[in-house]
This record gives C-alpha cells, sequence and structure tokens, in this order.
C-alpha cells in the first residue's frame, strides 16, 4: 500500500500529543515524525523522540539546505519537519503522523494535497486556557502567547479535513483511530498497479 501523511494540528495544550501517543501505540505501521526545533527542552524531554533540540544557527542552516517540509515560527520558536524522514517512510508505505501547527498544516497542504488534515479543538476557550495553566510547562507571558495564537488557529480549522472535539480523551482517541485506519483503506491507496495487474491477469472477455 502506499504510504499516507497525516497532519494534526490545533492549539497548544488541547491535549494532540496525548492522542498521538496513544493512537501510535494502538496500530502498526504507524510512525510519528519527530520535528527539529529551537525551543529548549522541558524536564522530561528526550532529544531525538520529543524532538531534535537544535540551535536557531543549525536550523537556519538545514532552511538553506531545503531541509525541512515545511517550517514555521511557532510562539517565538522555530518548529521544521525533516523532509527526507517523511520521504523515506511514505516510500515504504508508513502511515506518518505531523504534529504540527496550523501554519505548517498549511504549507503541506499546498504541497502535498494527498495528506490528511486533522484538528484537535478544545470544547471551549475556557477550556483551553484551564488545561494550559493546569499542564504548568510555560511562564505566563509564553502562556498568554499561545492562548492569543489559539484564536488565529481556531479561525481556520475549516481548512482541515477532519474535527475532533477533545472533550473527552478516551473517546478521542478512538476517533484519530477510526479516522486513520479509514482513510488507509481508501480505494486510490489500496488500489496498486501491481494489485490491479494480479486482480486481472487471465481473465478474457467472455
Ligand atoms: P510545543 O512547544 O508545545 O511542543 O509545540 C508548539 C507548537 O508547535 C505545537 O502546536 C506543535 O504542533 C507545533 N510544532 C511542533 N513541531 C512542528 C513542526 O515541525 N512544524 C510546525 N510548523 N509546527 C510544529
Amino acid at each position: 500500500m502506499k504510504g499516507t501523511l497525516f497532519v494534526v494540528s490545533g492549539p497548544s495544550g488541547v491535549g494532540k500529543t496525548s492522542i498521538i501517543n496513544s493512537v501510535i501505540n494502538m496500530l502498526d505501521n504507524v510512525v510519528f515524525s519527530v520535528s527539529c526545533t529551537t525551543r529548549p527542552p522541558r524536564p522530561g524531554e528526550v532529544d531525538g523522540v520529543d524532538y531534535f533540540f537544535i540551535t536557531k544557527e543549525k536550523f537556519l542552516e538545514m532552511v538553506d539546505n531545503s531541509e525541512f517540509l515545511e517550517w514555521a515560527e511557532v510562539h517565538g520558536n522555530l518548529y521544521g519537519t525533516p523532509k527526507n524522514f517523511v520521504q523515506e517512510n511514505i516510500k515504504k508505505g508508513k502511515r506518518i503522523i505531523l504534529d504540527i501547527d496550523v501554519q505548517g498544516a498549511l504549507q503541506v497542504k499546498r504541497n502535498f494535497d494527498e495528506a490528511v488534515f486533522i484538528f484537535v479543538a478544545p470544547p471551549s476557550y475556557e477550556v483551553l486556557r484551564e488545561r494550559l495553566l493546569k499542564r504548568g510547562t510555560e511562564e505566563p507571558e509564553a502562556l498568554l502567547k499561545r492562548l492569543d495564537n489559539a484564536k488565529w488557529e481556531l479561525s481556520k480549522m475549516i481548512e482541515f479535513d477532519y474535527l475532533i472535539v477533545n472533550d473527552d480523551l478516551v473517546n478521542s482517541i478512538q476517533i484519530m483511530k477510526s479516522i486513520i485506519v479509514g482513510e488507509t483503506y481508501k480505494t486510490k491507496r489500496v488500489l496498486t498497479e501491481e494489485l490491479i495487474k494480479n486482480l486481472f491477469k487471465g481473465v478474457t472477455d467472455k
């Protein structure tokens, strides 16, 4: 089967990472695209697993060498998707999940119309604010920036193919799993030239 790119976006703190991690554990043949970022690691984050934590100089060098499928400045830091990883895994027939911001998703949309775009929204703005506060990973100023950016991100959800309102994590995980499985079995993805050849080999008109 052909590989498929799943682009997951939504405001910071909405629960994308938790949903994606669970889905990856439940399904075979699904890989996570580890992004590069200039943001410093949070406690517990591992280089090469959560992100490739790199300097701004290195990031800009990679931009110059066209090594990113997309990249963007998000909440004051740079984030980018390494192109090689995606291209290699598409060839291998993998289902690749990108956890990227809306600007990045819209860039991918311009170049990869075959990708599947999933937006994760909070049930309300107030719930998002509470979740970000509870997570406690940002300083007050950074937190305000993330909440402010969320308004613009929410205004773009209409551009996405699927919308998951994350008011119940277990339910959201099931929905994302169903989307990935359903998309995988679309005729355009299953029907390869080899399958057509096998199906019609030896068939004669009678
Ligand atoms: P965080 O700093 O909370 O890990 O991520 C902040 C935002 O950056 C999230 O919305 C996340 O989806 C997004 N992000 C992570 N990696 C990438 C990437 O490679 N490209 C883009 N455009 N956004 C990314």
